[in-house]
This record gives structure tokens, sequence and C-alpha cells, in this order.
């Protein structure tokens, strides 16, 4: 190397050193390597530089830069793969006028650029002047590329650092995403958002498993088993990263499992199109991310989960509480129906009870209006005789698909026996009109729901027969409903007249709920004792409901009637203890009136609701259908 060589290779240095100048602001590779060509061509006195490189994505030489702008945006890959230039990088370093390669026979001088065996880059150079590099030496070329390689390597680390920065700025960001949100689809658009920035040329989908929510225009495919995606499904089972290579198609897929601690949520799909390879460094930041979105989607899933727990448990426990505070058979049944409709979004439930050797069954009360109807029977006796033959609960996603013959008004049915001691008493039967409506969950909090209160519906069942059998009332010690209606059947069979009178507490959820409802009963037995100190034997004082009270006086007529009912208020008023009031309806028939039991009930419960609706404690007499008297 002559003198001016040296000078020149140190005005090279000196030119590549000014390039890297942190005062120039913003790091761009792209311009840093435009700089080192022009310094190149300025010194070398080129009319061209060119600099190709071996692309890491599709494992071939490609223009990285030239000091012609046209000819980048003209240049037509030449297919020459990494390892053919590899190969002859090794072979010599420096080539004059002539490179096996076709497509270079413009260029005039060629220098591999190598760093300790790895040869990574293609200098080739052009002649302003014919012949003018000939008399440059070949060790003064080496030295050359290898200050270009020098440069080249510091200033790929400087853009490494900064991608990278730039990289985990980016996942910080999504991680900081991820742990302040719950959302499930928070998370997933984030992913797909962040992806989509980082390399925007590639096309993103997320296969998830047992998805049943839609997600927006989130690109979201379902996860099938029975999925012709080998790869995908591989990725999910394994829980490894996948790829996919096809040549026709020249495209890579990379499949990233989302992966959390308890389990694979779904797989990432990356598709790079133009591409057969994907560079190492890019893998680990997709699988970075995929693994952090798994724990996210773990995270957001549990907390779906839990909440959706909290609230099973809420609705199991407030209808338990419910159903064991003492209320009427009808009221808990249509207690319980409520819950059912707004909670698993059903359209009827029905409450079948069955008898003598379940040959029989009744609907019970409170059951939604579509079980009193004929259409009703067909799916009763159905799913009656599947529960006696498998003894369990049954989850039909569509009827239709069970029943050929027939198209079925309702086709999502889920139905759960009622066991009590080992004995079938019955089952709860839940139906919608669109098949698969109600999810497995769904039915497993139903099975859960009806096993916790089956214990309270068929007591308070047996309770009622047990009223419908029994003459007098075990609390208030007054006559049944049941009696007191065929007392009254049979005196307008055979007296001239008679007086109804229907007795309501006033206010008495307030007792019940201001001292519970031990003292309610005991203030329910107090008035009722005041009812047989007032009445003769011949009466009918009976417990009508519920804390509604009624009294029966055959063969007296409307003006003692009407006495016996004030004369009652008063002592209610008097001598209850906590002190309470009641209201009385008082109707009454005469051989000429051509009552009914019914209208008879009827006119005094018109008559006790005008006496409610106008203050209370007081007794209202119906005349006639018409008349009314305070
Ligand atoms: P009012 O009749 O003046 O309009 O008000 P109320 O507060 O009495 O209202 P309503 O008649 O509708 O409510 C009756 C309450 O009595 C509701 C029910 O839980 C309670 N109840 C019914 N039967 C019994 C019973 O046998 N024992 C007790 N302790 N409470 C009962
Ligand atoms: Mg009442
Ligand atoms: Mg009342």
């Amino acid at each position: 190397m002559d003198l001016l060589e040296s000078h020149m290779i140190l005005n090279l240095k000196s030119r590549l050193f000014d390039i890297i100048d942190p005062e120039k602001g913003l790091f761009n590779y792209d311009v840093l390597i435009e700089e080192m060509l022009g310094a190149i061509r300025s010194i070398m006195n080129a009319a061209e530089v060119n600099l190709y490189s071996c692309n890491e994505w599709s494992r071939r030489l490609v223009v990285e830069s030239s000091t012609n702008r046209n000819f980048k945006n003209t240049f037509i890959p030449r297919k020459i793969s990494c390892s053919e230039f590899e190969k002859l990088a090794q072979r010599n370093s420096v080539y004059r006028n002539h490179l096996p390669f076709p497509g270079f026979e413009t260029d005039d001088l060629f220098l591999f650029i190598c760093r300790e065996e790895n040869c990574f880059g293609l200098l080739t150079l052009k002649e302003a002047i014919p012949s003018s590099f000939e008399h440059f030496s070949d060790e003064f070329l080496k030295e050359l590329s290898e200050q270009c390689g020098i440069f080249l390597i510091k200033i790929q680390s400087l853009t490494k650092i900064v991608t990278e920065k730039k990289r985990y700025k980016q996942l910080f960001r999504v991680t900081e995403k991820f742990h302040s949100s719950m959302k499930i689809d928070d998370v997933l658009g984030e992913i797909i958002y962040t992806l989509q920035e980082v390399y925007p040329t590639f096309t993103y989908y997320l296969l998830l498993s047992h998805d049943n929510n839609s997600h927006g225009d989130l690109p979201i495919k379902d996860l099938e088993y029975d999925s012709e995606n080998i790869a995908a499904m591989q990725a999910y089972v394994t829980g490894t990263i996948q790829f996919e290579d096809s040549l026709q198609e020249k495209r890579s897929v990379l499949y990233a499992p989302l992966k959390g601690k308890q389990g694979v949520y779904g797989v990432l799909q990356v598709i790079a199109p133009d591409s057969l390879v994907f560079p190492k460094n890019e893998v680990e930041f997709i699988a970075l991310l995929a693994n952090t979105a798994g724990g996210a989607l773990e995270n957001a899933q549990l907390y779906q989960q839990s909440r959706k727990l909290i609230a099973d448990l809420q609705l199991i426990n407030e209808t338990s509480k419910r159903l064991n505070s003492n209320l009427r058979l009808t009221e808990m049944m249509t207690y319980m129906s409520e819950q059912i409709i707004n909670s698993f979004d059903a359209q009827e439930v029905g409450f079948i009870i069955l008898f003598e050797d379940y040959e029989k069954y009744d609907v019970v009360k409170g059951s939604t209006s579509f079980f009193f109807t004929e259409p009703a029977n067909q799916y009763i006796k159905y799913i009656k005789n599947k529960i006696q033959k498998e003894k369990d609960s049954l989850f039909i996603g569509d009827l239709n698909l069970q029943l050929e013959m027939t198209r079925e008004r309702f086709r999502s049915i889920m139905a759960v026996p009622m066991v009590q001691s080992e004995k079938l008493k019955g089952f709860t039967l839940v139906m919608h009109r669109e098949p698969y409506h109600f999810t497995f969950e769904t039915f497993k909090l139903l099975q859960s729901l009806i096993h916790h209160s089956t214990l309270a519906l068929t007591n308070s069942m047996l309770r009622e027969e047990l009223e419908r059998m029994v003459v007098t009332d075990h609390l208030t010690k007054l006559y049944s409903r049941n009696y007191l209606d065929e007392r009254i059947h049979l005196s307008m069979a055979e007296d001239e007249m008679g007086t109804f009178i229907l007795i309501d507490i006033d206010n008495f959820k307030l007792i019940n709920d201001t001292y519970g409802h031990q003292v309610g009963d005991e203030v329910l037995v107090q008035v009722a004792n005041l009812i047989l100190g007032n009445i003769r034997d011949t009466d009918i004082g009976a417990r009508w409901g519920g804390e509604e009270l009624a009294i029966y006086l055959p063969q007296i007529s409307i003006e003692t009637g009407a006495l016996i009912a004030e004369r009652l208020v008063k002592k209610v008023s008097e001598n209850t203890n906590p002190p309470i009031t009641i209201s009385c309806g008082v109707s009454y028939w005469t051989s000429e009136s051509g009552d009914t039991l019914k209208s008879l009930f009827k006119r005094a419960d018109k008559a006790l609701y005008i006496a409610k609706g106008t203050g209370k404690n007081k007794v209202v007499i119906q005349e006639e259908d018409t008349g009314l008297k305070v």
C-alpha cells in the first residue's frame, strides 16, 4: 500500500467516524449506509457504488443501498442464494472486472465484506474514468472492505440496540395494557395491534379454543380439533412454536401458542407473504408477545370465571334463603321460575310433580303459563319417560334432532329431577325456542340450584298436601280453607242466608320485618284466638291462607254479620301485642241472590280491597254487585 492509499484509508476512516455523529439526532440505518457509500464513491472517484447483502428472511442476495437512486428502484432481484454468495466470498474477497453471477456485467470492482469468517456484504463499484481502479493495490482494496465491515457491524449493532429498545418499549406497553385490563377482547386486540405495528406486512389471526363469544371485528377463527391445520393444532397441543412453509404459495406461517400457567388458550397465526423463513430474533419477539398474551388471557379468563362463580353462588344462596323463609308453595315456585328466567335467560319454566308410581303428574302452580296448556303435555311426557329411564338430568341442545318426526316449538331443553331420600319426586323443565341456547355451565348451575332447593320444595309440597287433607290449621287451630269451602257449600244448599267475612292483617309484612316471622306467627295466633272467642260453635273461623283469615256465619243476616265484624276489628286493635289492626271485607247471600261460592268470595275480596285502600282498620260491606257500605 503506497502513501496515497494509506492516506485514502485514513480519509475514509475519518469520514465514517463523522457519519456516526450523535449530534445528528435520529439514528437511521438506511441513511447511514447511504452516507457510507457516498464516502466511498468520492474517495475512490467512482461513478456508482452499490451494497448488496444477504437477506435473513428470504436467504437471498438483495440490494441494500446504492448511490444511484434509480438503480435501487428498478432493481430486479437476481436469484442468488446466500450460500452461493458465501462460497464465492470465501474464495476471494476482491474481484476485478468480473463476478461469476449474471447481472453484474456493468460493474468494475467487487469487494466482499467479511468479518471473522462471516461474510455479510458485497460492494460493487463502477468506474467514472475507464481503468481508473486498476492501479489500486489488493492490499488497499482489502483494507477498504475491512473498514466498511467494521463500520457496518458497528451500525448494525447500534441499530439493533435502537430497534430492541423500541420493541421492548412496545412489549412493555402491551404488558402494561394486559395487566390493566381484565377484558379478554382488549387483550386480544392489543396483541394484534402491536404486531401490526411491528410487522405491518404480515397477516394475523387468533385461533381460539372453546370460544363462543363474539369479538367485534377482531380477526378470530375457531381452533377446531378436526382442523386440517396440523401445525396450529400441534402448537396448541405441545405449547411450542410451529412453522409451516408453503413453497407454492410462497409464504411462511408461524403458529405461536397463547400459553398461560394453567394451559394453552389459543394459537396466534402469523402469515408472512413473500418469504420462506422467519428470522430467529423476530420469532423470539413474537413468542414473547404470545406468552405475555397467554398469561394475560388466563388472568382475564380466571377473573371472568370467578365473577361468574360468585354470581352463581349468590343466586344459589339467595334462592335457598328465600325458600327457607316459610313461603307458600305458589310464592316459592313463582320466585324460583322468575330466578331461572332471569339468570338463565329461559322462556318457559315448569315444575312437575309425579304421583302413583310416576303414572300421573301435576304441574305445580308458579310454573310459567305454557305448562298449563295442552301442548305442554307432549314435552312433559317425553321428558318424564326419559328421566325415569335415565335417572339423570337432561341437557338437550336441539329437540328436533331427537324427535325427527316433529318440528318442536321449544328446541333447547334442560330437565333436572327433584330427588329426595333417593325417591324421584318430580322434575324441573327449562326451555327455550332457539336450539343450543343454554350453555353447559348454565345446565350445571341449574342442577345445583335444583339440588339445593329440592328439600324446601318437597317439604312445601308435602305441607300443602297435608293441609288439603287436614280440617284444622296447624298454627292457628282455625278450620282449614278446604273445610271452610265445604261448609259454605253445604250451607248454601240447605240454609236461607249467610254472611262471609274476609279478614286481612294490616301491614303484616312490617310485623314480620320488624319482629321476625316467629312473632308474626304469634300475632296470627292472637288474632285467631280473638276470632274464636267472638263466634259461636256453629260459625266457622278459618285460615283463608297466609295471614288472611275468614269467618262464615250460617243463617246470619248482613246486619248481624257486620256487627260481628266491627266488634272484631275493635277487639283486635285493642288486644294484640305487638299491636296490629285488621281490615274486613263482608259479603252475604240469600236464597234470592243466586250467589255461588265464587261470587261470595269475590265480593268479600273486593270489599276487603276497598277497606285496604281507604285507610285499613275497618269493615267494608259489599251489598250487591254495585253498592258498597263502609
Ligand atoms: P296490607 O295487608 O295491610 O296491605 O299489608 P301487608 O303487609 O299485610 O301485605 P300483604 O298482605 O301483601 O302481606 C302479607 C305478609 O304476611 C306477607 C307474608 O310473607 C306474610 N305471611 C303470610 N303468611 C304468614 C304466616 O303464616 N306467618 C307469618 N309470620 N307471616 C306470614
Ligand atoms: Mg294479605
Ligand atoms: Mg295483610
